[in-house]
């Protein structure tokens, strides 16, 4: 062991020795090497190494259990990957959480690079894909993307069902049936409330939409975002997925987000959320509600993909254990 390794060792032991159980204490350390002797450290003396920062690492005296073991399997991050493929819309909701519109830049993911992160997705241990924007279906190559990924996947895509005419309906009738789900949104059961976020008419061209893709034989999921205003939305709702004959993995009913267009929500931030990994165009993003929210960033590179699933693992933790010891330790008095 060189000489800067044992120092490290010997603050090692004379920080962490000085703490008392249940409580934090930072170390120096000088390079992602020292880092891992850290790791190693506190591993073998039963300690847990909570958050590295840039000089210093913070570590818990005592063991905590690892947060991600918390987690049912199928909402660890990495199981679901999440990829927006555009960034526009034929629609401009007031809510929308990454500011969607005929108007927003389109941000299109490249079939190649669609392609690849697939490719790539698959040997990372993802086990199911969700396909969302923007409004998906302005692609014209968005048949293709779908054949790609069924291929390697379960497939779910979110529509607003209101552009499926000429060639995208052609598109449409082709695409294949099994591993993918179409989940379409509507607000409400009757027009008001879902015409007033969405714009005028768009509620009787959502459930039209659903109709055709409930009668070409697609799986449909049903998906409501519910703000404020909402009133009784809710129950009217649960009776409209009655009456379509939907069973309950098929309801999902959500609140507004505090995000892109959104005056008015949840306020969402990394210690909120379990993460859902979600590739764009332009990076990698904590969660799909915040894809536009630089702070929410986690990488301007999708790949390697297993690294960049390792990490937001690794930050997870992190404002997990943060977030407990705080809430045991934070003094008032
Ligand atoms: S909420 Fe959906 S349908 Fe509305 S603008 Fe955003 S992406 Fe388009």
């Amino acid at each position: 062991m060189s000489l800067n390794l044992t120092s490290l060792t010997f603050r090692l032991v004379e920080r962490v020795g000085a703490t008392a159980a249940g409580s934090t204490t930072l170390v120096d350390v000088d390079g992602p090497a020292e880092v891992e002797v850290a790791r190693r450290w506190v591993e073998a003396t039963g300690n847990t190494l909570l958050v590295v920062h840039p000089a210093a690492v913070e570590i818990y005296r005592g063991r905590v259990s690892d947060p991600l073991e918390a987690l049912a399997p199928d909402r660890r991050p990495g199981h679901r990957l999440w990829i927006y493929t555009n960034f526009h819309c034929n629609l401009a909701c007031d809510y929308c959480c990454v500011s969607s519109s005929p108007r927003a830049e389109p941000r299109t993911l490249s079939l190649d690079d669609f392609t690849a992160l697939v490719d790539e997705a698959a040997d990372t241990g993802v086990a199911e894909l969700f396909l969302t924007g923007g409004e998906p279906f302005l692609l014209l190559d968005l048949d293709e993307r779908i054949r790609v990924a069924t291929a390697a996947f379960p497939v779910t895509v979110l529509p607003n069902a209101m552009v499926w005419t000429g060639e995208r309906r052609r598109r449409l009738d082709a695409l294949p049936r099994g591993r993918l789900t179409l989940q379409i949104s509507l607000d409400s059961a009757t027009a008001e409330l879902h015409d007033r976020h969405r714009g005028e008419g768009s509620f009787a061209r959502a459930l039209a939409g659903i109709g055709l893709a409930m009668d070409l034989g697609f799986r449909v999921r049903v998906a409501a975002t519910l703000g404020a205003d909402a009133g009784n939305a809710e129950v009217e709702l649960e009776a409209l997925f009655d009456r379509l004959g939907l069973d309950d993995d098929q309801r999902v009913v959500r609140r507004i987000a505090r995000q892109g267009a959104a005056n008015a929500g949840l306020t969402m931030s990394r210690a909120s959320l379990v993460p859902e990994i979600c590739v764009t165009a332009e990076g990698v993003f904590w969660h799909p509600v915040a894809a536009a929210d630089p702070a929410m960033m986690v990488s301007e590179h999708w790949s390697p993909l297993g690294q960049v699933i390792d990490d937001v693992r690794d930050q997870y933790r992190q404002h997990r254990l943060a977030g407990d010891v705080l809430a045991s330790s934070f003094p008032c008095a």
